[in-house]
């Protein structure tokens, strides 16, 4: 469990090892700025690590994370919308990926109101976050209760679609969309199988990307 010492550690090996291996990368990044073609939102969990997932070097994934993945509707001028505003206008993606996972301790707090029979925070701010997951929350209750690990696993994938679809009230994501020149993708990773699922457009269901 790394506390800053610890970090320092790592960061000497970075120095010895990683970064000399990516100095020419680095440098072009530097140079040419950056150009990401993909931009990911995922959890701020410590076990979904977008960079390591998809093992990726610096400069390939545009990243947002946040308290189970969430993009709140157009209009708010929140954080979310800042960086998919930069990321869609400015950098050009072309692929916006939100990813859930398993295990999601965000959407267990919405789904049950509260974690582990405690209260959901001194300052209401993470109820305040995930009570947009309210509709998601109240349709997954609805056919799986609130305590299966299914009901867990079907709000960790109701909420990758709830984010993809406010991902689209934004006027110029959709503007792009229809244009061919942006697509929006969906992904589930497994922490228990260390596995990727990919959203079906067509079927709507997680497709095993093996
Ligand atoms: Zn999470």
């Amino acid at each position: 469990m790394p506390e800053y010492a610890e970090l320092l550690q790592g960061y000497r090996r970075f120095r010895e090892d990683s970064f000399p291996a990516l100095k020419d990368k680095y440098a072009d990044l530097v140079s040419n700025g950056q150009h990401p073609k993909l931009m990911v939102i995922s959890c701020s969990d410590s076990r979904v690590e977008p960079a390591r997932i998809f093992d990726v070097d610096p400069g390939e994934l545009f990243v947002v994370r946040n308290v189970a993945a969430l993009v709140p509707p157009f209009g708010a001028g929140h954080s979310v919308a800042s960086a998919v505003e930069f990321a869609v206008q400015f950098l050009e993606v072309k692929q916006i990926l939100v990813m859930g996972h398993g295990q999601c301790g965000g959407c267990k707090a919405s789904l049950t109101r509260g974690f582990a029979g405690k209260p959901l925070g001194q300052g209401g701010a993470v109820d305040a976050w995930t009570a947009q997951l309210g509709a998601v929350r109240d349709g997954v209750i609805a056919e799986h209760g609130s305590e299966s690990e299914e009901a867990l696993r079907a709000m960790e994938m109701a909420a990758v679609k709830h984010s993809i679809a406010n991902l689209r009230s934004f006027p110029w994501v959709t503007e792009k969309v229809q244009s061919g020149a942006l697509k929006l993708r969906g992904a589930f990773f497994s922490l228990s199988e260390g596995a990727l699922y990919s959203l079906d457009e067509a079927s709507g269901e997680f497709v095993s990307e093996g």
